[in-house]
């Protein structure tokens, strides 16, 4: 019988007994409610095991058990995590660094629901300017059209009449006039003269070619007027779609004629505009979105970037690019005498030609390559084509997205796209100062509360910079947490379990403070937030610790310490304990290398906020890229320095704003991108196989005695292709459910119990054991298991170097984090042996490393380089960036306000640099 659960209202915090979740060695561990725990621990000893795979597990099972019967009956084949008792557990939100973005389409905007209240505000406050004259566009109602005319000086004379539509010939007009008058309207006005047409000889003097009115009443204005000009301003609108025209007699003041509409349009430009409601700001509507990009904001189009490559060459040196083919030389010769005729210089480079001058070479351009298009049958038209195109901004919409009706909607000066366009600082600014009247402002008041406090949010963790219409799909895993966490500031759940993967990843030391404020704040809001984290800071700020150890994988999974931090620091079991007193420090590098003659200079490189930059990057050298989040460290290592370097090995093209590698050919051989990014995407990817171990362990399962009488060959253990392989799970060891509602759910297995392989194959033994078994062991474990063969035991021993010696080598890719693949990768280069010339390139391999694991990590990184290779590493952590030999920080800010280099030099230089932010975080930890 399963306890009772006492709800978390009566107790006051979760207490786990016996957890023994993958490595946890049969613990007892408490988490208060309402406070900030921390669980740290070296990697590998078991926190995300504690954090996810039981408390939020068994939080969401309880949750999924009060669902509906439908997700119910999968309940008792979601295995339940293996502890022995859980009390006081609150339904859990777990935040993890995974990118969610659930359409192509997502921004920031839309997930953070920032965008739908925008939309909101526009349709209730926006105001409609015509896109000609610029004038506001507004519905004119009977009641005002009547305060206006009544408003005019008493005794004012005056028409109403409704525009007669165009005729032609005299069988339509004779029709025309016959049908008005049979509904009563009897006379024409032209030019200041009524025409009657009970007399049809005054109706010739009438010219049908131009302007003419049927008048519908002559009134003059005094108290009685109201209701009569009412009544016949609804005739008017009945028969004439809304439009009544009013002219003052020539003798009155203000004479002239005065339109009024009750349909959306400009009077003066007859354009007709949307009634502003939210589905016309949407872009995932059809009614919203741009119809030529549907909503996308660009399209597949002729690129200028591919046509004009190198704007610094003038049209007779090549500039369009297309045109320097042998076979399209002579459209070149053509253009050039247009453009003698139209005195286009063509010697003058093309970046320094005047807009209109730019403008005629496009039109050229676009002239010949819709000749191409009637030429689209011919294959090589059509590889020629396709060189050309890229995405680029859409035409119609420029990128805004919307179709143009809802771009001619303001407020306070910006239309919606405007505002989307802003950074999240920029937003919070404009709408803490938006000018509205004063029954605008109430009409807005509640929406705008909602805006602001999701703005702050996102400012406060660190986001100021992101725009709103950045696409979710382009955010860091890091960035994608901190807009969750910010979206669940804003939303009202209270009560909640909070689960989070350190989310200190991707921030500057700046920043991190500000995270650890909004953690807080969370908390303060009635929820217990529990947070894996190896930060220093964050562990210090936490109200309740959980230290996990003492080693990782068989060696951790025991409680070492739990408490508050006074505690902590003072047991002295904690390895965390330690280097938070500072008895142990990552120490710091006994020399630093000097950067020689060899290097690698890019040059202009000005992809997203960077600002036309050069960099030099030493070769030989451990060199870190710095700067608060958001400065441009990812765009000039991953967008420019990486792509344009791959390119010039390669002897490709990359984009121009990539920027030009300068390096001496002899210098450099490969450059080598070590991402965070899963090793693969199915359970069959996994550690072994990645290092390129896996077949040597095949080959010697299939040279058995055993497995030669069956036949068996190293193919038979194969788990990607048929054969061995258990066939219903095609190898797997589990089978994905589909859940309405939600996340897909993996169950092991029914034909194989989760062993993955046929059981005749399962009996064949190296040493005992199966390969089902031998999957099973940690890189550990099989470094003893196979001792006697060095070609295995080469590979495996990287792993267990870069401190993965915990990992299984059967353990899939789909559980293991991003920094754990991006060790792995490590490890394979370093057993590849050729990273001779090579650049190595990281983008924060301390994700998921306790301090303690950071040595480690050095170390390989100093292997790789006494190779004869370099490595760029992306870092906020100060324990790595005052190890590195050569250090360039960006900024100073995020966004706009950074994209500049800010320092560059040894670390100690760097600390010194007033300019510099991470100079002064750098300075304490520099002490010797
Ligand atoms: P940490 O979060 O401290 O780095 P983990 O909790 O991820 O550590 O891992 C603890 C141990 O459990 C490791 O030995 C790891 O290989 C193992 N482990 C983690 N996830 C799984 C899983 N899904 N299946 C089997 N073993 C796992
Ligand atoms: P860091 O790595 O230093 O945190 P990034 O290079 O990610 O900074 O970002 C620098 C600037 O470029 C930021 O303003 C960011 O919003 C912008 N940016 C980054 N990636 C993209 C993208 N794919 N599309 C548009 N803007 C981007
Ligand atoms: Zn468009
Ligand atoms: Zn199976």
């Amino acid at each position: 019988m399963p306890t009772a659960v006492k709800s978390p209202a009566e107790s006051e915090r979760i207490v786990v007994t016996g957890a023994r979740v993958h490595n946890l060695q049969n613990i007892d561990f408490e988490i208060p409610h309402n406070s900030l725990t921390v669980v740290t621990g070296v990697s590998g000893s078991g926190k995300s095991s504690l954090a996810f795979d039981t408390i939020y597990a068994e939080g969401q099972r309880r949750y999924i058990e009060s669902l509906s019967a439908y997700a119910r009956q999968f309940l008792e084949r979601i295995e339940k995590p293996d502890i022995d008792e859980v009390t006081g557990i609150a339904p859990a939100i777990s935040i993890r660094q995974r990118n969610t973005a659930r359409t192509p389409r997502s921004t920031v905007g839309t997930s953070t629901e920032i965008y739908d209240y925008i939309r909101l505000l526009f349709a209730r406050v926006g105001v409609t300017r015509c896109r000609e004259c610029g004038t506001p566009v507004g519905k004119d109602t009977v009641d005002q059209i009547a305060d206006t005319v009544t408003s005019w000086q008493d005794g004012t004379r005056f028409y109403v009449l409704f525009p007669l539509p165009q005729l032609e010939g005299e069988e339509q007009i004779a029709q025309c006039l016959g049908d008005l008058k049979r509904r009563g309207f009897g006379r024409v006005f032209q030019d200041g003269r009524t025409f009657e047409y009970s007399k049809p000889e005054s109706l010739l003097d009438v010219d049908f070619n131009r302007q003419a009115y049927v008048l519908v009443d002559r009134l003059k204005v005094d108290d009685e007027v109201r209701q009569r000009l009412i009544d016949s301003v609804e005739i008017c609108f009945h028969e004439n779609q809304g439009e009544v025209v009013i002219l003052v007699a020539e003798s009155n003041a203000g004479a002239g004629i005065h339109r009024f509409s009750e349909r959306f349009e400009c009077k003066k430009c007859n354009i007709r505009y949307e009634d502003p409601e939210p589905k016309l700001f949407s872009f995932n509507s059809p009614f919203g979105a741009c119809s030529r990009c549907q909503g996308f904001g660009n399209t597949i189009d002729l690129d200028m970037d591919l046509v004009i490559p190198d704007k610094g060459k003038s049209l007779i040196e090549g500039a369009v690019n297309p045109w320097t083919k042998p076979r399209y030389r002579k459209y070149l010769t053509d253009f050039k005498k247009r453009a003698a005729s139209a005195s286009v210089p063509v010697d003058v480079p093309y970046r320094d030609l005047t807009a209109e001058q730019q403008g005629f070479v496009i039109e050229g351009v676009r002239k010949f390559f819709d000749y191409l298009e009637t030429k689209k049958y011919k294959l090589h038209i059509r590889v020629f084509l396709s060189r050309y195109r890229g995405y680029t901004l859409c035409r119609e919409c420029g990128g805004a997205r919307l179709r143009q009706e809802a771009r001619d909607i303001y407020v306070d000066g910006e239309n919606i796209a405007d505002i989307a366009r802003m950074s999240t600082a920029e937003a919070f600014e404009f709408f803490r100062d938006v000018k509205l009247s004063p029954m605008q402002a109430e009409i807005a008041e509640r929406v705008l509360w909602e805006i602001h406090t999701r703005l702050r949010f996102l400012n406060d963790v660190g986001l100021q910079y992101l725009t709103l219409d950045r696409l979710a799909s382009t955010l860091s895993g890091g960035e994608a947490q901190r807009i969750q966490l910010a979206t669940s500031l804003g939303s009202t759940l209270v009560g909640a379990l909070y689960v989070l993967d350190e989310p200190s990843i991707g921030l500057h030391p700046r920043d991190g403070l500000r995270l650890i404020e909004i953690l807080k704040r969370l908390r303060q809001l009635g929820n217990t937030v529990l947070v894996v984290e190896h930060d220093a800071e964050m562990i210090r700020a936490a109200d309740w610790i959980i230290d996990l150890g003492p080693g990782a994988g068989e060696n951790g999974g025991q409680l070492v310490f739990q408490g508050t931090l006074d505690a902590l620091t003072t047991t002295g079991a904690s390895l965390t304990g330690k280097y938070l007193n500072k008895e142990l420090r990552v120490p710091l590098p006994k020399e630093r290398r000097a950067p020689r003659k060899q290097k690698l200079t890019l040059k202009g490189a000005a992809k997203h906020n960077l600002k036309e930059i050069d960099v030099e990057i030493p070769l030989g050298l451990m060199t870190c890229v710095t700067g608060v989040s958001g400065s441009g460290k990812s765009t000039l290592v991953h967008n420019c320095l990486y792509e344009a370097l791959k390119a010039h090995i390669n002897g490709t093209e990359s984009a121009p704003s990539s920027g030009r590698i300068e390096v001496n050919p002899k210098w450099i051989a490969d450059v080598v991108l070590v991402d965070q990014s899963p090793i693969g995407r199915t359970p069959r990817s996994n550690p072994v196989t990645y290092i390129k171990a896996f077949d040597q362990v095949r080959e010697l399962l299939a040279s058995t005695r055993e497995a030669q009488s069956h036949g068996y060959t190293a193919g038979s253990f194969s788990f990607n292709i048929p054969g061995g392989r258990c066939e219903t799970c095609q190898g797997d060891g589990t089978v994905t459910v589909e859940m309405q509602f939600l996340a897909d759910v993996a169950l092991v297995c029914e034909e194989c119990k989760g062993m993955r392989y046929k059981s005749g194959v399962l009996e064949t033994l190296y040493k005992g054991r199966n390969i089902y078994q031998i999957l099973q062991l940690t890189v550990r474990e099989a470094l003893g298991f196979f001792s006697s063969v060095g070609r295995i035991t080469k590979k495996l021993t990287m792993l267990d170097e870069v401190g993965l010696g915990y990992l299984r080598l059967g353990q899939s890719a789909t559980t293991l984090s991003g920094g754990e693949a991006q060790r792995i990768k490590l490890a394979s280069h370093l057993a590849r042996d050729t990273s001779n010339k090579t650049l190595f390139i990281f983008d924060e391999p301390t994700t998921g490393l306790h301090f303690d694991d950071i040595n480690k990590l050095l170390v390989a990184f100093r292997r790789l380089i006494r190779a004869g290779s370099s490595v760029l590493i992306i870092e906020h952590n100060l324990d790595v960036v005052k190890s590195a030999d050569w250090v360039i920080d960006l900024g100073p800010e995020g966004g706009d306000g950074g994209g500049r280099v800010v320092a560059v030099g040894t670390p100690e230089q760097v600390s010194r640099n007033r300019k510099s932010i991470t100079g002064k975080f750098l300075k304490p930890v520099l002490k010797r």
